[in-house]
């Protein structure tokens, strides 16, 4: 581990891991784990957030207690698996702003094509947190924080929940700023690009498709 990669080894979170690599968990509890595990990620991601501290009354007295300050956060999604990890870590961090990279790989160059841009206003002065459950080859993380990066973000983090170890060289190579939080570094990718031992295809195990 370093000061790029950071493995959450809560016994929680690796918990419900184990759950999701499991071929036998269906799709509707495999979504229900996501989503936990999402924001048990988004916890770890936001540690370092600004907060100013602000004079309340409790009912029992005047007290200076610390709110986040700055802007609001930007959550940035890679399509599509990227929404499945979107959802919980709203419910956390229900004002943060919204933000979605569609990407696809052409087969003749196998460079990946943007398809959809949208992204919040001010992404320089947010802290933007990129979300896609795999990090496999790195190549469409790559892309997105470029994307992001030429839209003016400056402060990025990418949160997933497996990595494999080319993934994360890739991304290192890449963008050496921007941290990475994850659930799991696993052992490899395999000639189709996915990761193992890992859970498959998130996308599919998340929206019920094959
Ligand atoms: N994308 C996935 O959904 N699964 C992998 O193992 C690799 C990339």
């Amino acid at each position: 581990m370093s000061d790029h990669l950071t493995i959450v080894k809560h016994p929680l979170v690796q918990h419900k891991l184990t759950l999701m690599r499991k071929s036998s968990t269906p799709t509707a509890l495999f979504r229900q784990l996501l989503r936990e595990i999402s924001q048990l990620l988004a916890y770890e991601i936001t540690r370092d957030l600004d907060t100013i501290q602000r004079s309340i009354e409790t009912p029992l007295t005047r007290m200076d207690s610390p709110e986040l300050s700055g802007r609001k956060l930007a959550l940035i999604s890679i399509l599509r698996a990227g929404n499945g990890l979107l959802d919980g870590m709203l419910e956390l961090i229900p004002s943060a702003r919204v933000g979605f990279v569609g990407l696809y790989r052409d087969e003749e160059t196998l460079q990946p094509i943007q398809y959809y841009f949208k992204v919040p206003e001010s992404l320089e002065e947010r802290m933007v947190i990129a979300v896609d459950p795999m990090l496999a080859t790195g190549n469409s993380s790559v892309a997105a924080i470029n994307l992001l990066k030429k839209a003016g973000a400056k402060n990025i983090s990418f949160l997933c929940l497996l990595a494999a170890p080319e993934g994360v060289k890739t991304m290192k190579n890449a963008h050496p700023d921007v941290k990475i939080v994850t659930a799991a570094l696993d052992s490899h990718l395999n000639d189709q690009g996915y990761i193992v031992p890992g859970l498959g295809d998130a996308g599919d195990r998340m929206f019920g498709t094959k």
